[in-house]
C-alpha cells in the first residue's frame, strides 16, 4: 500500500507533468474506479472535460487537483484520488499499450502523455468534489496535516498525542492526530525514538514526543528522497517497490535479522490483524498496561 511518501511523490509527479494542462478527454474503464463520485461515471467525465488542472495539492494520502475553465477562472470543482492499495497514477505516452489493470485514462489538448488510472484491486478511486479555487475539498479537510506539510503544528500534535488515552503506534495510525503514517513508517519512527508501540501516549514525555516527531520526519524525509528518483523515468511510481524498502528499513519486514543499533535480533508482534516490528532492547515493553 502506498504510504504518504510514495502519494507525496506521486503528488510532485502531478504537479510537473499534469497541472496546466487541460483535458481533452476522459474515459472510465471500471465503475469501482469512480464509486466515490455518487453522480456516476458520466457525470464525473463531463465535470472534467475541457477543464484545466491548475496544480496537484494533497492531504494525507488523498491527491485533489483543482480545476480552471479555458480561461483561467476557477471552475468550483477539484478531482480527489485515493490510490487504496494499490493505485498507480502513471502519464505515459499515448502509444504506450494499455496497461492490464487500466480504470481510468485522461487524455490532454496538447496530444502528449496521457494520465493513466491503474488499479489492480480497485480500492482506489478517483471522484470531483466542489472546490474553493485552490483550498482544500470538504471531504478531504477533517484529514490531519502530516509532518511533511510545512503548516504541520508540533506543539499542537504534541499536546493532542499526551492528551489521548491510547497506544503510541495507535496514536499514530490515527488520521484524525497525524496525517499520512502507516504501518511501515510507524515502526521505523518508533524504533528511531526507542518507544514500543504499546506506550501508552498520556504517559510519554514532552522530550519522548519530539523524539518521535522528529524519527516520523526523518524516516518520512529519507523515503521522500529515494522516492524522488522515479520522476527521471517519467514515470509517476507508487508501487511501493523503491529502493527504499530494503536499504533503509531497520525493523519493519526484519524478523530474526540485528537490530542495525545494538545487533538484538528483531521480533514480530502482532497488531491489529497486522504485525509490528521491534527491538526488544532499544524498545522494551512498557512495565504495567494502565490500570
Ligand atoms: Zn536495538
Amino acid at each position: 500500500m502506498p504510504e504518504l511518501p510514495e502519494v507525496e511523490v506521486v503528488r510532485r509527479g502531478l504537479e510537473r507533468w499534469v497541472a496546466g494542462r487541460t483535458v481533452a478527454a476522459v474515459e472510465v474503464h471500471h465503475p469501482r474506479a469512480v464509486r466515490r463520485h455518487l453522480e456516476g461515471a458520466e457525470h464525473f467525465v463531463a465535470a472534467l472535460t475541457g477543464r484545466t488542472f491548475s496544480a496537484a495539492h494533497r492531504r494525507g494520502k488523498y491527491l485533489w487537483l483543482p480545476t480552471v475553465e479555458a480561461d483561467g477562472t476557477p471552475a468550483g470543482r477539484a478531482m480527489v484520488a485515493h490510490l487504496g492499495m494499490s493505485g498507480q497514477l502513471l502519464v505515459e505516452k499515448p502509444a504506450q499499450p494499455d496497461e492490464t489493470h487500466l480504470r481510468a485514462r485522461f487524455t490532454f489538448t496538447d496530444g502528449g502523455r496521457e494520465l493513466r488510472f491503474v488499479d489492480q484491486r480497485t480500492f482506489g478511486g478517483l471522484a470531483v468534489e466542489d472546490a474553493d479555487g485552490e483550498r482544500i475539498p470538504q471531504r478531504l479537510a477533517h484529514i490531519a496535516i502530516d509532518p511533511l506539510d510545512p503548516s504541520f503544528d508540533e506543539a499542537a500534535f504534541s499536546a493532542a498525542l499526551r492528551r489521548r488515552k491510547t497506544e503510541v503506534k495507535r496514536a499514530l495510525l490515527d488520521q484524525t492526530l497525524i496525517g499520512g503514517v502507516g504501518n511501515i513508517y510507524a515502526d521505523e519512527s518508533l524504533w528511531r525514538a526507542r518507544l514500543h508501540g504499546t506506550r501508552p501516549t498520556d504517559r510519554l514525555t514532552r522530550a519522548q514526543v519530539a523524539d518521535l516527531l522528529d524519527g516520523v520526519r526523518s524516516v518520512l524525509g529519507e523515503a521522500l528522497a529515494q522516492g524522488g528518483t522515479s520522476f527521471d523515468s517519467l514515470y509517476v511510481d507508487v508501487n511501493g517497490q523503491s529502493g527504499y524498502f530494503s536499504r533503509f528499513l531497520a525493523v519493519y519486514g526484519q524478523v530474526d535479522r540485528p537490530c542495525p543499533r545494538c545487533g538484538t535480533p528483531i521480533v514480530r508482534e502482532s497488531f491489529m490483524n497486522r504485525s509490528s516490528y521491534s527491538c526488544p532492547q532499544c524498545q522494551p515493553r512498557p512495565r504495567s498496561r494502565r490500570s
